[in-house]
């Protein structure tokens, strides 16, 4: 059973300190143990690289063995029926919550507080992350960076959000606020409450999306994940993504077959 928790990140210790005035400043510090013991050292290269999280351990099976898994190429989509259920988004500004995973750049969302619908199926944001190269690939391209945004459903049911950009003039605000603070420590967390951002911002303007069926795209891999890969990109500057490649570039696992499975495109 996969619960939100199991994305926000591994075994930590809390440390806890007052800066000036109101801004609560919390850190989190890995413990060493329980972060391997969690992680089973999987990394995107060399022997603990994506070909070989399956043998890592059992709970890694579906990445060896899943035939749904993600990312894959976007090709060849459907347009989607006219009753597929319609997507609703419902952001609001966030306190600043950011953990370096040792994985990736990742924002915590605080729970309860955004949601999107699809149909009458209600998500909960728990937490989104960065990628860079992007995982998913539209007609063989992979962009320069993605963004996945998690969503957990009351009965469990995942659902994924994604966003790719491109290189531009224009700065995208959530990531500098992120990058601004983000710890260098893998395990560490970084609050700042009397800061927020709005996870809209991440999202293009034209809600345009492809849709299909796969799975988490780090161990443990569980499929049955609703993905929605957005067709419009957003911009970052230069700047930007080379501040993301000071602590992750090349975290990208390799895409994976389709297997037949149905893609569908919605306006
Ligand atoms: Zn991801």
């Amino acid at each position: 059973m996969l619960t939100p928790s199991h994305f926000r990140g591994y075994g930590m210790t809390k440390i806890k300190w007052k800066s000036s005035g109101a801004i609560l400043i919390t850190a989190f510090v890995s413990l060493t143990t329980s972060a391997a013991e969690t992680n089973h050292g999987w990394t995107y290269t060399g022997n603990h690289g994506p070909a070989h999280w399956g043998a890592l351990s059992e709970a890694f099976h579906a990445c060896e063995s899943g035939r749904a898994e993600s990312p894959i190429n976007i090709e060849g989509a459907k347009k989607a029926p006219a009753d597929m259920p319609r997507l609703k988004i419902n952001y609001a500004p966030l306190p600043i919550d950011i953990v370096n995973t040792g994985h990736a750049v990742q924002f915590n969302a605080t729970p309860g507080t955004d949601s999107i619908t699809l149909g009458d199926h209600a998500y909960q944001l728990v937490q989104f992350h960065f990628h860079s190269p992007g995982e998913e690939r539209f007609g063989g391209k992979e962009s320069v960076m993605d963004a996945h945004l998690v969503h957990s459903s009351a009965d469990g049911k995942l659902l994924v959000l994604a966003v790719q950009f491109k290189l531009g003039e224009r700065a995208n605000p959530v990531i500098q606020a992120m990058l601004d603070r983000v710890p260098n420590e893998a395990g560490a967390e970084m609050k700042v409450t009397a800061v927020t951002v709005n996870p809209l911002d991440l999202l293009p303007k034209n809600k345009g999306y492809y849709t299909y069926s796969g799975s988490l795209t780090t161990p443990p891999c569980t499929e049955g994940v609703t993905w929605i890969e957005f067709k419009e990109p957003m911009t970052i500057t230069k700047q930007q993504l080379d501040a993301m490649h000071h602590f992750y570039n090349g975290n990208q696992r390799p895409v994976q077959p389709t297997n037949g499975r149905e893609i569908f495109e919605v306006d």
